[in-house]
């Protein structure tokens, strides 16, 4: 598949034509920036990381029938997806509350959410992504009733798949964002999960100590950005197999060795 000319630049991707019309190049840079831009930095290793986090995810999504643009990753950077009209809105789903949630309610940051709460963003830098409700969305005619029960669904499905994947390798998932676009594809105009699934928009937690293995790190000056995101990729298993050996309980693990002997 040929690379052709840049067709947009956002803050942490570049998306590239390429020889296929229903189909775009996504190139996950190294930038992070937090607080409506007003933070700034380049992480090297972040984008091959989210690459390879987000892959593995929306490739596993395809199973359980969330239409998403992942077609295949290209290399360390690059993943082919199909070409989206992305809706401007952000949607959002939270677990516990923390971040945005927190500061604007004043609800005790770690509340667990008795359900899954769903937000919606406008995506808009100059209004600050300001909070909307389900009425502005239908009133502007940004989508439907029918597509945003579409939505809506597929939020639960995602949430309930995503809570299950990082429970199983100690992470809690906090709350997450992501974004939906309309195809094109054979004339039909189809609702599909768009952008990235990955620690820059997730929060994640370790199960046992709360430690953040996420964009927080950056948000918060925690530092050891890096470390972190590998150690997701890591529990994951998306890293070879000996880095795996550190995701597994080790305290366990020499309990077994001793017993055996
Ligand atoms: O900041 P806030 O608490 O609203 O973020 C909720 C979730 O959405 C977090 O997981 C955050 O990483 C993600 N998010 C994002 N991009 C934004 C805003 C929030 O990925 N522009």
């Amino acid at each position: 598949m040929k690379k052709g000319k840049k067709l947009y630049e956002g803050k942490a991707k570049i998306i590239y034509a390429t020889s296929d019309k229903n189909l775009v190049i996504q190139y996950f840079k190294d930038d992070a920036t937090a607080f409506n831009n007003q933070k700034k930095s380049t992480i090297e290793g972040k984008g091959v990381l989210n690459n390879r986090i987000s892959e593995h995810i929306l490739s596993n999504l395809n199973q359980i029938g969330i239409k998403n643009h992942l077609v295949k990753r290209l290399n360390m950077r690059e993943q082919l997806v199909k070409l989206v009209d992305i809706i401007p809105i952000e949607f959002i789903v939270r677990n516990i509350a923390t971040g945005s949630l927190t500061k604007r309610l004043g609800i005790e940051d770690g509340t667990v959410l008795e359900y899954p709460l769903i937000e919606y963003c406008l995506k808009d830098d100059k209004l600050g992504d300001p909070n909307i409700s389900r009425e502005h969305i239908l009133a502007f005619n940004w989508l439907d009733a029918i597509q945003l029960d579409l939505i809506d669904e597929n939020l639960k499905r995602l949430n309930d798949f995503l809570l299950g994947l990082f429970r199983g390798v100690g992470i809690k998932l906090v709350d997450f964002k992501v974004e939906f676009g309309f195809t094109h594809e054979s004339g039909k105009n189809n609702i599909i999960l768009a952008d990235e699934i990955s620690p820059d928009t997730c929060r994640l937690w370790d199960s046992i100590t709360d430690k953040k293995l996420d964009k927080d790190r950056f948000r918060k000056d925690l530092g050891d950005l890096i470390p972190a995101y590998t150690e997701v990729a890591k529990r994951l298993g998306i890293l070879h197999e000996q880095s795996n050996v550190s995701a597994v309980n080790v305290t366990k693990l020499s309990s077994i060795k001793k017993k055996s002997k």
